[in-house]
């Protein structure tokens, strides 16, 4: 997109009549109240009701772990990241049934089941991929209910929608089961998540009546996974958005060292994730951007944002389109880490390849790569993949993964270059 596309295209998404809208700043109305009395983040109306959300919700999908490699999740640092953010009225808690392998929901239920149950709102969502027959969502939604130790969600989603989900989603009655819980006062707003092209978002947009819709929406993928095209669709509707992955997995808070440099040139102060998360939070039919806080820098570093919000001025747009036409340039993989291709059947740690491997992109340091690669079993590694195409399937972000694997193995596995930069936590020199 050329600038004149782009600044066309921000003008246009403008012009949309919101459905949500920003309420006082200094702090919840009557509706949900937070722990502290100090300055409160930024919320929004939904629509024209007495409920405000937090412009910033507490995406739980990436919470601190005790190791990098399983799910268990650090309790004493959540706790205090909870408490920190009740403070400061962030009280929008989003947590699914596999995040971190069902861990994610137990720890909801664990730590917030300490606060008065009306201080904060809780999402969670119906997994359709775990689904093989009718009488499955009545238990997985009791199992959830238990987990989190409450009797009502007060946002509920059907999970990860896609063309294939959305037939199994008919197939079981998710929706009509969900729409009774809600009569019975047992989901307070129902909407949904999804990861796939605008036409299919629209006939799912239209099926039914949905008090809210998520999606994956950041300066990256407004024009790579239409992300516009589907915030126009919800907006249209008269659907609030929440936004999943405005940082992109982490990739819109560690840009390669030339997008870096322009974001700092236009505001030395500021983070690269807080132009990634003002971006998606300045489009007006946004209720609320979820962001996975796993270390509490990020946590504090987002209160800051959202602290006071200021929605992006034309100056700041440009420079966000300046620095993504440098990102573009590094050859990152666009994923996310979300883990929804593992297991592999061969063992093939597909987050952690790309992971590592953009970092080399994004950085330049091809040997701190290597460095932690080798250690990795040979099972995980890229070359292990023997493309029987299972991932495929799973991927949100429509990546070729067997492609991708191929190509990280010719490009990294193989003897380093002698220009390539070596580095260990001791010495860092290039050759
Ligand atoms: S295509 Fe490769 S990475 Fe994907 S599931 Fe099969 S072996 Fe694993
Ligand atoms: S390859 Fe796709 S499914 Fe796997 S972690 Fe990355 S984005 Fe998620």
């Amino acid at each position: 997109m050329n600038r004149r596309e782009f600044l066309k295209s921000a003008l246009t998404v403008a012009a949309l009549a919101p459905v949500t809208r920003i309420v006082a700043k200094e702090g919840p109305d009557g509706n949900k109240s937070s722990e502290g009395k100090g300055r409160q983040i930024t919320r929004r109306r939904y629509k024209h009701t007495a409920l405000t959300v937090p412009l910033l919700g507490f995406g739980m999908m990436r919470l601190p772990r005790i190791s990098p490699d399983k799910p268990d999740i650090d309790y004493a640092t959540a706790e205090k990241q909870i408490a920190r953010a009740m403070e400061v009225g962030l009280n929008y808690f989003d947590t699914a049934y596999f995040y971190h392998d069902g861990l994610s929901e137990k720890c909801a239920g664990d730590l917030l089941s300490r606060y008065p149950r009306d201080r904060y709102y809780l999402a969670s969502k119906m997994p359709v991929r775990a689904l093989k027959k009718e009488g499955d969502v009545e238990r997985i939604w009791r199992e959830q209910l238990a987990r989190c130790k409450t009797d009502y969600f007060d946002f509920y989603l059907v999970h990860n929608l896609n063309r294939d989900r959305w037939t199994d989603t008919r197939r079981f009655h998710v929706y009509e089961f969900l729409k009774q819980k809600q009569k019975e006062g047992k989901i307070r707003k129902l909407g949904f998540s999804f990861h796939d092209e605008p036409e299919i978002l629209k006939e799912i947009a239209e099926a039914h009546t949905w008090d809210f819709g998520q999606i994956q929406l950041n300066y990256l993928d407004w024009t790579l996974y239409r992300s516009r095209e589907q915030y126009e669709i919800l907006t249209k509707l008269g659907i609030p958005v929440i936004v999943m992955e405005p940082l992109r997995g982490g990739a819109l808070a560690a840009l390669n060292p030339e997008a870096t440099a322009i974001l700092k040139k236009a505001n030395p102060d500021v983070s690269a994730a807080s132009w990634a998360l003002r971006y998606a939070a300045s489009l007006p039919n946004v209720l609320c951007v979820l962001s996975g806080m796993t270390l509490t820098e990020h946590l504090e570093d987002n209160i800051g944002t959202f602290t006071d919000f200021k929605a992006l001025n034309d100056a700041e747009r440009k420079t966000i389109e300046a620095a993504l036409a440098a990102y573009r340039k590094s050859g990152a993989v666009p994923c996310t880490e979300c883990r929804y291709c593992t297991p592999c059947p061969v063992g093939v740690n597909i987050p952690r390849v790309f992971g590592l491997y953009n970092q080399a992109k994004t950085t330049g340091n091809t040997g701190h790569f290597r460095l932690v690669y080798d250690k990795m079993s040979s099972d995980e590694k890229a070359s292990a993949c023997v493309s029987c195409g299972a991932c495929l399937k799973k991927c949100p972000q429509h990546i070729q993964i067997p492609e991708m694997l191929k190509k990280i193995t010719s490009e990294m596995e193989g003897p380093l270059k002698k220009s390539a930069m070596f580095w260990s936590p001791d010495h860092e020199f290039y050759v």
